[in-house]
């Protein structure tokens, strides 16, 4: 294929504004999957991803075209998640492409992460074409959507193209877009190869595939290539594209975006960012790379069965292959053992990030409650950054405490206002300023703890808007705080794990919470079971377990053998899923109710 018949695009929009629906349309006309292997959302091929509905990962799909002018074109779509604990992923892909498709839901109109997603496409410098989809909706108002392409956008909107991804409307016109208004990539196919590493994963019987953009040169098997920054030398097996499944071909060549299997198992030679070039004759420069993720909550992160230790390590750095914004370093409990500390984009990264090592690792975890990122100044002038409750220093020693704030905007329909000044004000927010962006949807801003929306926050709003409410926040600096650390003891011993740093005014609050929380989880057991919560010495809460050991089997009444044996089974594999402290078993799911506790 030449390279002025090569596209690469990806599709940015709001979160729910059809991008996932319009790649599927788009994969379908180009016929490179049977209908009969079709399935809806094709893209978003993590579980975890059909199940909630979002996309998580980007993914990149070569379709073959047809063009008007009878040409035969390779369009690279690189499908993006929309959320904003995801922006990371996004701006990885936009690295590898010349121009992207703005989709904007016909009734629904901008919202906040279509304007975040557009300054990340205007930041790579991509040709912007802007799409109003679901104009099959009876509650479609394109004049006014186009408005806002032309005033908010600042794009012309006279070139939006009109398509409805769910009758398949317009879908066809998005391919000559494509050709017509994407510039082909640049990039001398004959130079020293020149590849960008955006993304990786790791396949049990090839090793890591490293997916790659071809920015100079080409490669194909046999040759033998170096990772820039590692300076490891491997010998090229396959090189191929994405269609759904992975096709190999010849040779990939400048403008292109494929994959490459080298038989590498060492996972620290392969870094998103990288370079790749060939060994015997290299690029002059690496390619620029990515910013290093700035995560914004942590938590530790312990195997519930303390002898997987070396699984969670492995798991780790194989996820760490497929998300590159995952930070992770070792960490200890007294309570529970070897872990790792890790940091987040968010909270919805975090509980992403959990459930795939479950699923994907098949591991138990036990999360400790998330933290933002603390700044101590100590008594003897020291500045100390912490989050992570057990490194919390003597109150005596603490001059003063300040936590990280957020500029919030939130979007809703007017008549949700009460409720959204409602909860923010629950949540330590200040208003600072609104506007009607129509004559009823309004934008409101408000500045917030982030350890506010780090608990609880967006899960509010959610539920007081009906999901009507958009989300969107920034980190904005520092400010003073009251703060203090909250333990929690059972049976009178600290349960380190469960420590959390909390605003003096809440602590009271959440320590009722979750000794709740607690006491409804931690099964009987032969003994009382004191739950305490406390400050320093002091005991602010208390909850009691009765004693008392299920036995499970007394329900049956005598009778079916077989079904007591399953139920024994049954607890013994629960069993596995707990923890013993000092003399008490918690089962996982304690800590997470804690962990969700706000
Ligand atoms: P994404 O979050 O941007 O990937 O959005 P999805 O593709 O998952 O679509 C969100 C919802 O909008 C789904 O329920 C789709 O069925 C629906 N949807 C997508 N495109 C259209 C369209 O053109 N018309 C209508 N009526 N619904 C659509
Ligand atoms: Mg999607």
């Amino acid at each position: 294929i030449k390279q002025k018949n090569i596209r690469n695009f990806s599709i940015i929009a709001h979160i729910d504004h059809g991008k996932s629906t319009l790649s599927d349309r788009l994969i379908q006309l180009s016929g490179i999957i049977s209908d009969r292997d079709f399935k809806d959302q094709i893209l978003d091929s993590m579980d975890i991803e059909r199940e909630r509905g979002i996309t998580i990962k980007s993914q990149t799909v070569s379709l073959p075209y047809t063009g008007n002018d009878g040409e035969e074109y390779l369009l690279n779509l690189i499908d993006t998640p929309g959320h904003v604990d995801f922006s990371y992923e996004v701006s990885r892909a936009l690295a590898s492409c010349e121009g992207a498709f703005l989709l904007v839901d016909a009734s629904q109109g901008v919202e906040a992460q279509t304007l975040a997603n557009i300054y990340l496409a205007m930041e790579h410098d991509l040709a912007i074409v802007p799409v109003i989809n679901k104009i099959d909706l009876p509650s479609a108002e394109i004049e006014w959507v186009k408005d806002q392409i032309d005033e908010d956008l600042g794009l012309d909107s006279e070139t939006a193209l009109l398509v409805s991804a769910k009758t398949g409307v317009g879908v066809a016109n998005v391919f000559e877009a494509a050709v017509a208004k994407i510039p082909p990539p640049q990039g001398d196919e004959n130079a020293p190869l020149k590849a960008l590493i955006f993304d990786s994963h790791y396949d049990p019987y090839r090793g890591i595939i490293v997916h790659v953009r071809v920015f100079e040169g080409s490669l194909a098997p046999g040759e033998k290539i170096a990772f820039l920054s590692s300076d490891s030398i491997y010998k090229v097996e396959e090189v191929g594209i994405f269609q759904i499944k992975r096709r190999p071909v010849d040779r990939i060549r400048a403008g292109q975006v494929g994959y490459m299997i080298a038989g590498i198992k060492l996972i620290s030679d392969v870094k998103c960012g990288d370079t790749l070039t060939h060994s015997g004759n290299r690029c002059k420069a690496a390619m620029k790379g990515f910013r290093d993720p700035n995560p914004v909550v942590f938590s530790s992160m312990y195997p519930v069965a303390s002898d997987e230790y070396p699984e969670l390590t492995e798991a780790l750095e194989k996820l760490k292959l497929n998300d590159a914004s995952l930070v992770y370093e070792k960490d200890s409990s007294a309570a529970l053992g070897f872990g790792y500390r890790c940091g987040f984009l968010g909270l919805l990264h975090l509980e992403v990030v959990q459930e795939r090592l479950e699923r994907e690792y098949d591991l138990s975890l036990i999360l400790t409650s998330p933290s933002v990122r603390y700044e101590i100044t100590r008594t003897d002038g020291t500045i100390q950054i912490i989050d992570n409750p057990s490194l919390y220093p003597d109150p005596a020693e603490i001059e003063k405490t300040r936590e990280p704030f957020i500029k919030a905007s939130i979007i809703v329909p007017d008549r949700y206002m009460g409720a959204v000044m409602q909860v923010s004000m629950e949540h330590r927010g200040v208003s600072t300023n609104y506007q009607y962006l129509t004559s009823n949807r309004i934008e409101m801003k408000f500045t917030l703890p982030l350890a506010e929306v780090v608990y609880e926050f967006y899960d509010r709003l959610k539920s007081v808007t009906q999901g009507y409410g958009s989300f969107d926040y920034e980190v904005a600096g520092y400010q003073e705080t009251d703060l203090v650390k909250l333990d929690f003891l059972v049976n009178g011993e600290r349960v380190d794990a469960l420590s959390q740093l909390v605003h003096r005014d809440k602590a009271v609050d959440r320590a009722k919470n979750a000794c709740k929380k607690l006491r409804d989880e931690i099964p009987r057991q032969m003994f009382k079971i004191a739950i305490q919560g406390a400050i320093g010495g002091k005991i602010i809460s208390r909850e009691t377990v009765s004693a008392y050991r299920k036995d499970v089997t007394a329900k049956c009444y005598g009778g079916d053998i077989s079904r007591k044996r399953k139920l024994l089974e049954k607890q013994k594999k629960g069993k596995k899923r707990m923890k013993m402290v000092g003399s008490v078993e918690i089962p996982q799911s304690a800590f997470l109710s804690v962990l969700k506790s706000g």
